[in-house]
């Protein structure tokens, strides 16, 4: 029975103790490791989650009223989330700054909110900051631009009219906003017929000689004939894609006959055989390209010439810069999809 025992004065013994401590060290500084391995990558992904997620209005308040950050730290903040288009955390930092009494720039953050309103389509609120700003600070251009385009936007182009008289006093240049506001004034008013329409809108070309796309972009949907009687040659280049468009059977060719520009267009498009060839790249390339059975067409793109914005349709007013009449047409030459669609309907039939 005793040979199955191993006295605890047996050398034996003191070695399997040995080992049983090496193993039971080993085993613990193992899992010890592991375990530290796991808190340090839970800590991390918790450290990263509270940026993957806004901090909500609740802890906005906490933070701002906290004050560990500076005024200008939260403008900066509220200004990177307005960049990215998060003007819904813009507008939560400015309301609670404006909140916080003893605000040092408290004119400066209620044009940036009334501005983050304007952005995010927030009209009547974005009308209500600009107007208590301009009754305690009457003389603020900034605020006046804005009141003008929130009047704008909401198609109440008679009180933005009304803008532009403190605007003159404090001698900003204000004539391209009357003669848009006009125009658009024009353009919604429903008691009008198209023919006052037409007539007014020519007076207010003739006096300033802007806007020639918003004017023949009417015109020529309404009166090709008229259009064309008072079409601005000087303006060819500047409206080329709504000349494009325009319906064949709309086209005056005594007009175009005279003109280089227009006969050298419509030579391009395969209305006419008056040139052979042009000094613009891609009416020379197409006016190439009639002899071939090649479908190919135009396709336009709209810079703003003031901020450089790209568009893929014709602006009035940049939405970027809000600069007026700013939009410069740039083509090129695309494969024409619609006659290409219309060849196969009609090999079907
Ligand atoms: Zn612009």
């Amino acid at each position: 029975m005793n040979t199955f025992f191993i006295e605890f004065r047996d050398p034996l013994f003191s070695i399997i103790i040995f080992f049983a401590i090496i193993f039971l060290i080993t085993f613990f500084s193992y899992w010890w490791g592991r375990y530290r391995r796991k808190e340090d990558s839970r800590h991390l992904d918790k450290f990263l989650r509270q940026f993957r997620s806004l901090p909500s209005k609740e802890e906005l308040k906490t933070l701002i009223g906290g004050g560990e950050l500076s005024e200008k730290s939260w403008l900066l903040l509220a200004h990177s989330y307005f960049k990215n288009g998060e003007y819904e955390k813009s507008i939560d930092i400015y309301n609670e700054m404006l909140r916080i009494s003893g605000s040092l720039n408290k004119k400066e953050t209620m044009f940036l909110l009334g501005r983050t309103y304007f952005k995010a389509g927030f009209l009547e609120r974005a009308k209500q900051i600009f107007l208590e700003i301009l009754k305690n600070s009457p003389r603020t251009p900034q605020a006046l631009h804005y009141l003008l385009l929130v009047y704008e936007q909401m198609r109440d182009y008679k009180s933005a009219l009304d803008v532009l008289e403190p605007l003159d006093e404090l001698k900003e240049d204000t004539s391209n906003d009357r003669a848009y506001l006009k125009s658009l004034a024009l353009l919604n008013d429903t008691s009008l017929s198209i023919e006052d329409k037409t007539t007014k809108l020519l007076e207010i070309y003739s006096q300033t000689h802007h806007l020639s796309y918003l004017v023949f972009e009417y015109l020529f949907r309404v009166d090709p004939k008229l259009a064309w009687e008072n079409f601005d040659s000087s303006k060819s280049e500047r409206l080329t894609d709504l000349l494009w468009g325009l319906d064949s059977s709309h086209l005056d060719l005594d007009i175009i006959s005279k003109n280089s520009y227009l006969k050298e267009l419509y030579t391009a498009r395969g209305d006419m055989n008056e040139v052979t060839g042009s000094s613009v790249f891609e009416f020379d390339i197409l006016i190439g390209l009639k002899r071939s059975s090649v479908n190919a067409t135009l396709n336009f793109e709209y810079i703003c010439d003031n901020c450089k914005q790209t568009y893929p349709f014709i602006f009035h007013r940049c939405s970027s810069c809000h600069a007026i009449d700013s939009a410069v047409v740039e083509w090129s030459i695309t494969k024409d999809y619609h006659k290409d669609f219309s060849e196969e309907n009609n090999s079907f039939q």
